[in-house]
């Protein structure tokens, strides 16, 4: 096998060609269909005049297309930059323009936007792929058998934009050996296994960000699972699926399982579901046991970034998952945590993670700044301590650490302190200007549906749970968060969102 990730869909489709791949709505199609349609596409794009390390950007849903198009671009060699297509017009133009995109893939409801978007772009032509164009691409490739090319497996799969919580995007360059290694590294588990290929793994994590795109789907095709996709995350309908396509595994995110909690029939749905698992943002205690009183079922919580393709650490290496932990590292790849010097913290002190290993990326586009060191550790800007199991528990982000007096507040265990109180759902605290004190703890916070909550409860909850320098100096209580993609709490939004003048009382 030649390091292409395209080759996992081929050895899939080699061992069960007639075996269910996709599950979309009401269409179903054969890992041999896929397989033929990706070589199709392959050959097309290249007689399109696209050549290896080329650009195509995709503004797609969760949908068989966006597959076909993704391992296709692999195929031949392409970069593709998933987009999340909720975007509008100027934010895609900015992305297209920084990755220096050929061409455009877009479906109906992301038409305009792209056309939009790429108006002023002249060297970027935009396709749908449900319209005549793509289809005369496919049978351009038609019966020309699979594309000769020799991939190298350092050659660059993809681009991914990362907004991180706060700033301008970057686009972090992921080479087909990295996508493959987190895989791998993935696969060698396997008490419980992530995915095996009698699984059918729903894929509700919308694929243009890394965890949807190369733990769920990326898993299932390396194992040879049936994939379930649904477009967009409702609570009521997703546990309908899942009863209905008869899911095994669940890749989810924080919110998808808090919002499960609250939907009736939730056991019932989850019955027959033997793995689920939860990434991108921290999964509450609450959460944790709330869902496992509900259904009988523990979720495994995973750590990772778009950086490192992603998963750096799981429960799923040691096989039992941990209320508040997100696991040990996964095997072969290794993990250090320091201090401000860079060396590393005492036993079960806080530490900035830091990785090295082959899933790790190598830097941002386009010329490869900001990557690993010379050493090939790369900074996370996550701070973590381990436990006495050596199970890792994040504390926060180091450059959302509040410096109040010269004291390191984490913003974390505030968040943690006010989750805990009855009624809250959702709670982000940040560090706001403070002429006393440098900063100051500012706390916004969402009660539970049907809630009501005072500032004045919620600091009288922080008194006796805080020291006085680590108790939020001002409360909010809002209706809502912003969040990005896979439900972090977007901190950099939240200025923009509520104004900047320490965020009110
Ligand atoms: P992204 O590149 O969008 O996947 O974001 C990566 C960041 O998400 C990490 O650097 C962490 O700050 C955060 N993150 C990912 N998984 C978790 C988790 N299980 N708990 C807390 N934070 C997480």
């Amino acid at each position: 096998m030649t390091a292409n990730i395209a080759e996992f869909l081929r050895a899939s489709a080699a061992r069960h060609p007639d075996a269910a791949f996709v599950i979309s709505g009401d269409r179903q199609y054969s890992w041999a269909e896929a397989d033929r349609d990706v070589d199709a596409y392959a050959v097309g794009l290249a007689q399109r005049g696209l050549h290896p390390g080329d650009r195509v950007a995709m503004l797609l849903g969760n949908t068989y297309e966006f597959i076909v198009a993704y391992y296709a671009a692999a195929r031949c060699g392409l970069v593709t930059v998933p987009l999340n297509p909720a975007y509008t017009a100027p934010e895609v133009a900015v992305l297209l323009a920084d990755s220096d995109t050929r061409l455009l893939l877009v479906q109906p409801s992301t038409q305009t936007v792209g056309e939009d978007a790429a108006a002023a772009l002249p060297g970027c032509e935009v396709i749908s792929v449900v319209g005549s164009e793509w289809a005369r691409t496919r049978r351009s490739g038609e019966g020309a058998g699979p594309p000769q090319l020799a991939i190298d497996g350092e050659g660059l799969a993809l681009l991914l934009f990362t907004a991180g919580t706060s700033g301008r995007p970057k686009a972090a360059m992921l080479s087909h050996a990295a996508l493959r290694a987190n895989i791998d590294l993935l696969m060698s588990l396997t008490e419980p296994p992530a995915v095996v290929d009698s699984d059918v793994v729903l894929i509700v994590l919308p694929m243009f960000h890394v965890y949807g795109l190369n733990t769920a789907l990326g898993m299932a095709v390396a194992a040879g699972a049936t994939c379930v996709l649904s477009d967009r995350f409702d609570p009521v309908e997703t546990l309908a699926l899942i009863a209905r396509e008869r899911v095994t595994t669940v890749a989810g995110a924080p919110a998808m399982y808090q919002a499960w909690c609250r939907t009736p029939g939730v056991g019932q749905a989850m019955a027959g579901v033997r793995l689920l698992s939860s990434g991108g943002a921290p999964l509450p205690r609450r959460v944790f046991a709330e869902f496992a009183e509900l259904t009988g079922k523990e979720i495994f919580e995973g750590y990772g970034m778009t950086e490192t393709a992603p998963v750096i650490a799981t429960t799923l290496v040691s096989g039992v998952p941990k209320a508040g932990s997100v696991g040990r590292p996964l095997p072969g790849l290794e993990l250090r945590l320091v201090d401000e010097s860079g060396g590393e913290v005492d036993e079960g002190d806080p530490g900035e993670v830091c990785v090295r290993g082959p899933s790790v990326f190598r830097g941002y586009w386009p010329d490869g700044a900001g990557g690993p060191d010379a050493e090939g550790w790369f900074r996370s800007g996550d701070v973590a301590y381990a436990d006495e199991d050596g199970d890792l528990h994040l504390v926060d982000r180091r450059r959302e650490v509040i410096l109040v007096n010269g004291f390191n507040v984490y913003p974390r265990e505030i968040e943690l302190v006010i989750d805990a109180m009855d009624g809250v759902g959702e709670a982000a605290v940040v560090g706001v200007p403070d002429d006393a004190t440098g900063e100051a703890v500012s706390a916004l916070v969402v009660p539970l549906p049907g809630v009501t909550l005072t500032p004045e409860q919620i600091a009288e909850h922080c008194s006796t749970r805080l020291a006085r320098f680590k108790r939020p100096a001002t409360i909010r209580v809002v209706e809502a968060l912003p969040h990005s993609a896979t439900g972090k709490v977007a901190k950099g939004r939240l200025r923009d969102v509520y104004g900047d003048t320490g965020y009110g009382t």
